[in-house]
């Protein structure tokens, strides 16, 4: 369900390494990934998460107000929701803020699942400063329809990362959550590296509250066997992630791919 609402700013000032600012054309997001841990983050009380999104119609015009007045900054657009999930190709407000971060001169950051980006590229390229993250946990598209069901397909996001860069982007992949027994990492870190990215971003899974409950609900529907591992190592600490972030840092090397490691939240 879309619903459309007014706010009152556009551009609020992050918490993130190397952004100066945010900016969130949607609320609520219909990509439904299993382990998303937006709900917590922007307290989310309006029912099972994918089902309502609110748009914010009156963002673009706000945003042209307050580009005028604020300090030139990095923006990330996308830090909560993402910013080309499907209401976007009906509202185009994420191509309206490009639009007009372009024509202030304002460095971006763009982070999506979506294949959608590529409408924007005649836009994107133009930036001075820019670049765009593809998520991607699995190479396994059975397992992605199941845990990012909203998401672009992994094919239709290695094809992205290939036509951007080919288009001059800067490109880069946020490699998360890495899913225990579920993502193969080095056949990951292989693929990801044929379509070049810039580098990569690796991150566990991080289970913020109400995470645990969608996680431990999908390990019991989809792959029950793996679910007394899961107690065991979300339980145990963090040892389990320490071989397999050794795993990525290895395969990355191999592949002369820059790999850094998410440390937010740690
Ligand atoms: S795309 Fe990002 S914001 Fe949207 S549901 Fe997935 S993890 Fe959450």
């Amino acid at each position: 369900m879309i619903k459309e609402i007014k706010v009152k700013t556009a551009l609020s000032p992050s918490q993130l390494p190397c952004l100066d600012y945010a900016i969130n054309p949607y609320r609520g997001c219909a990509h439904a990934c299993v382990y998303c841990y937006a709900p917590s983050v922007i307290h989310w009380d309006k029912g099972k998460w994918g089902e309502l999104v609110e748009v914010k119609i009156n963002l673009p015009r706000l945003l042209s107000k307050e580009l005028r007045a604020k300090k030139k900054g990095v923006v990330g657009l996308g830090t909560v929701t993402d910013p080309y999930q499907p209401a976007e190709k009906r509202y185009e407000l994420t191509r309206r803020c490009l639009e007009l971060l372009l024509m202030h001169d304002f460095p971006v950051c763009i982070q999506t699942k979506s294949s959608l980006v590529l409408r924007d590229t005649d836009l994107i390229k133009s930036f001075s400063n820019i670049e765009v993250g593809i998520s991607l946990t699995t190479l396994d598209e059975r397992v992605r329809e199941k845990m990012e069901p909203g998401a672009s397909s992994v094919d239709e996001r290695l094809r992205a990362l290939s036509e951007l860069r080919e288009n001059g982007i800067k490109t880069w992949v946020f490699l998360g959550p890495l899913m225990p027994h579920i993502t193969d990492v080095e056949a990951l870190v292989d693929a990801v590296a044929e379509v070049k990215p810039e580098y990569v971003l690796m991150d566990r899974l991080r289970l913020k509250e109400g995470v645990w409950e969608r996680v431990r609900g999908f390990i019991q529907e989809f792959r029950p066997e793996l679910l007394y591992d899961y107690e065991r190592i979300f339980q145990g600490g963090g040892e389990y992630y320490g071989e397999v972030l050794e795993r990525v840092l290895s395969r990355c090397k191999k592949n002369v791919l820059r790999c850094e490691i998410n440390r937010l939240g740690d």
